[in-house]
């Protein structure tokens, strides 16, 4: 047995992957990455994938980055943790610091994961309603085909069939309204008439409601779970309206679309409002460390401050305000300042979109869309399997993609060069020439569909 194949076996007895029916692995391969270099990682016997993924959404500049790689070990040799409930450190203060100066929450309470940030944010919310001698306020708002993590609090909020169907017993029942999805924009309805109509049923059932609703969740701009659905910031002008007009506090859940990828340092920024609760992760170690953080106004923390114990919010993480991951997080934000990434990013994205808006003279591509540093479109093709086919298939041309059903997306590393877009549009046409060529296009594709 070779090394390789003999690391996939170990893998597949001891390890429990994610997200995954391991039975696929009888025939999938588990593919071994022995070591990533900017936007690549590589496998054994010299092969090596483009990182289009960001590896799950959560790196920013690249792997082997030496910047963050020295603050982890400058901080190493400090203190590599200590519990955070009535101690403090550096790099804690100095990241809340700065992540209140950015998004203007200065609160910062910390978590080690994206589902325990959601976890804190509704927790929280309902106890500041009943802090504030309004304990009916118990329910929680979230768009169509959200997604804000899978632990049982966060899965109530989560509204992707696959992953809530089985454990819908187990959860809360949240209250859903429509997603103002540009796709379904129309000749008669542009998306920012798509988004006040979606915010016209948020009134309704706010008007109706409001007594018992503690907040309302939103991936703000994209929600990328369901498959980079993308819609206007007039949709997050009136919402941000609407809970204060209602008594609803707004959690704006960017642990996807933080830290640059709309092209904005935050997502929200881009309808200039501010939310009541800011929750942030993946890239916030630039795909180093886990951590989370949940950032929010004096309004919210004052409600909590106060001789009773029981008003406090008495919840806790062992790794919270882990020193490493701080100082991972400080490093990123060093980065931002050093390299003008959001400057360096707009004129990448231009030239980006440019070159992989070429792949819309295919018959199978329909709805090509873009915000910031993440591209996507949908794949009009017959095959079940398309999925599991176009991953396999862009594994061949040295891309590592994880389509969502059928929508391809590309949320790449911000290092990623155009060099490496030209291999990632030659690697899609050809695979999905390969995958969906030998059926026939369907007749109702019309090139305008395709722009949308
Ligand atoms: C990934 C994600 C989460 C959950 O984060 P985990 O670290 O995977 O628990 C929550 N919300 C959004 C928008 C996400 O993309």
């Amino acid at each position: 047995m070779s090394p390789s194949q003999d690391l996939l076996a170990r893998s597949r007895a001891a390890v429990w992957h994610p997200c995954t029916q391991m039975q696929r692995h009888e025939t999938l391969p588990i593919i071994p990455i022995i070591r990533g270099e900017g936007s690549w990682l590589y496998g054994e016997q010299g092969v090596r994938y483009l990182d289009a993924v960001s590896s799950w959404w959560v790196n920013l500049f690249g792997h082997n980055e030496p910047r963050i790689k020295a603050a982890i070990s400058r901080q190493m040799d400090q203190l590599e943790h200590v519990i955070l409930a009535g101690f403090t450190h550096r790099p804690v203060v100095e990241l809340s610091e700065r992540l209140g100066a950015l998004s203007g929450l200065g609160h910062a309470f910390y978590g080690s994961d994206g589902a325990s940030a959601t976890e804190i944010a509704l927790k929280m919310s309902f106890h500041y309603w009943r802090n504030q001698g309004q304990p009916e306020k118990t329910r929680f708002v979230h768009l169509e085909n959200s997604y804000h993590g899978e632990t049982v609090g966060a899965l109530a909020v989560t509204d992707i069939p696959l992953f809530r169907q089985t454990y819908a017993p187990l959860l809360i029942e949240g209250l859903s309204v429509p997603c103002p999805d540009n796709r379904h924009t129309t000749a008669e309805r542009d998306a920012k008439q798509l988004a006040e109509q979606a915010a016209q049923a948020v009134e309704r059932l706010f008007a109706a409601q409001h007594q018992q609703i503690a907040a309302m969740i939103v991936e703000p701009l994209v929600q990328g779970a369901a498959g980079m659905a993308m819609y206007h910031p007039h949709y997050l002008q009136r919402v941000r309206e609407l809970c204060d007009r209602y008594q609803v506090l707004l959690i704006a859940d960017e642990i996807a679309v933080g830290f640059g990828r709309t092209g904005r340092f935050f997502a929200h920024q881009h309808a200039e409002i501010t939310p009541d609760f800011l929750c942030l992760s993946k890239g916030i170690t630039g795909g180093y460390l886990p951590l989370s953080v949940v950032l929010t106004t004096d309004a919210v923390y004052d409600a909590f401050y106060d001789p009773d114990v029981t008003r406090g919010f008495l919840h806790s993480h062992s790794y919270t305000g882990n020193p490493l991951a701080c100082a991972a997080a400080l490093a990123v934000l060093d980065i931002f300042e050093q390299d003008q990434v959001l400057q360096c990013n707009a004129q990448k994205a231009v030239a980006f979109t440019q070159q992989l808006q070429g792949l819309c003279d295919l018959p199978w591509v329909t709805h090509f869309r873009h915000c910031g540093m993440i591209w996507a479109f949908d794949v009009v093709c017959e095959r079940n399997d398309f999925a599991l086919a176009f991953f396999r298939e862009m594994l061949q041309h040295e891309c590592l993609v994880r389509p969502i059903g059928k929508t391809v997306y590309f949320m790449p590393p911000y290092c990623t060069t155009e060099a490496d877009i030209t291999h990632f549009y030659h690697a899609t046409r050809a695979s999905l020439t390969a995958v969906c060529g030998n059926q026939t296009t369907p007749s109702h594709i019309t090139s305008d569909l395709k722009m949308a």
